[in-house]
């Protein structure tokens, strides 16, 4: 299987990176990735306020997708995340949503003991690998890799584990796929700025998908349909979220909008992925077993 090791990285997504790989549609890879702050956050003793800002949110990448043109779609299988002994979370004056109460920086280790995430003595949980930033090159502009989008990136989605399956554009030739920002745990929100950020690696099975319509970026778990979409404000985020879902049900079932409209408030979830990045994301989580048979 390939490899790609995490020196290879990039701050920006952008049709201008060149491929550092190239895979085969239906290829596995495995793509070691950097913690959010690149590894500089080893104990509670380095602080964030030391740390040099052109360094953050490292991806992977980009990987080239042989035969992906624009219009197509890479579906991504997350086959598995391995991470690291340790993480780190940090809070720090300015940043989060209790950014302007908090006067000092603080930088904690959460270390991995047999798959728990030891917040404290009283506080261990068993870890939900995810990936942070996952995305292609937008067609043509850059963006930092720090700000999610259509083109995926710094979603923060929590739904992004092993087992789960991404869909995401190729805009660009080879669609040039990276990734990093992983995550040991993560609440919905990531509302202190950061999750447990982990360094490790990820093992994808990448398809290019001709002639395919479905409202990107798009997850499927083997029990929900999700749709994700990032904007200025939160409110904005689960409108799009939420319209993106009934356009799939529109597409792809019976559905008109009206009862598409009505299924999802009957029981369709719209969640909050994260509220501490440029742009705010939302999911809308539909469980697949009532697409079956339609209506
Ligand atoms: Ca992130
Ligand atoms: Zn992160």
């Amino acid at each position: 299987m390939k490899k790609l090791n995490k020196d290879s990285v990039v701050y920006k997504m952008s049709s201008k990176n060149e491929g550092v790989l190239k895979i085969n549609s239906g290829e596995e890879i495995t793509i070691e990735s950097y913690d959010c702050f690149k590894n500089e956050l080893k104990s509670e003793k380095d602080n964030l306020e030391e740390f040099n800002w052109d360094y953050v949110n490292p991806a992977t990448g980009p990987v080239y997708i042989n035969d992906a043109k624009p219009g197509d779609i890479l579906k991504i299988e997350i086959e598995d995340i391995e991470i690291a002994n340790q993480s780190v979370m940090v809070l720090a004056p300015g940043e989060g949503l209790m950014g302007d109460r908090v006067k000092k920086s603080v930088t904690k280790i959460i270390k991995i003991e047999n798959e728990m995430a030891v917040f404290s003595e009283n506080i261990k949980v068993p870890v939900k690998p995810m990936i942070g930033v996952i995305g292609t090159a937008p067609a043509d502009n850059e963006i930092p890799t720090g700000t999610p989008g259509d083109h995926g990136a710094n979603m923060d989605c929590k739904r992004m584990t092993a087992g789960n399956t991404l869909y995401l554009p190729v805009n660009v030739e080879g669609g040039l796929l990276a990734l990093g920002d992983l995550h040991s745990v993560m609440g919905d929100g990531e509302v202190a700025v950061s999750g447990a950020e982990t360094e490790g690696k990820v093992k994808l099975k990448v398809d290019v998908i001709k002639n395919a319509k479905l409202p990107l970026p798009f997850l499927e778990s083997d029990k929900k349909v999700i749709t994700i979409a990032s904007a200025k404000t939160l409110d904005q985020a689960v409108e799009d979220a939420t319209n993106n879902m009934v356009d799939y049900l529109i597409e792809n079932y019976d559905f008109d909008l009206e009862e598409a409209s009505l299924l999802l408030s009957f029981i369709g979830d719209a969640k909050i992925c994260q509220v501490v990045d440029p742009l705010k994301t939302a999911r809308f989580e539909l469980e697949k077993k009532y697409l079956k048979n339609n209506i």
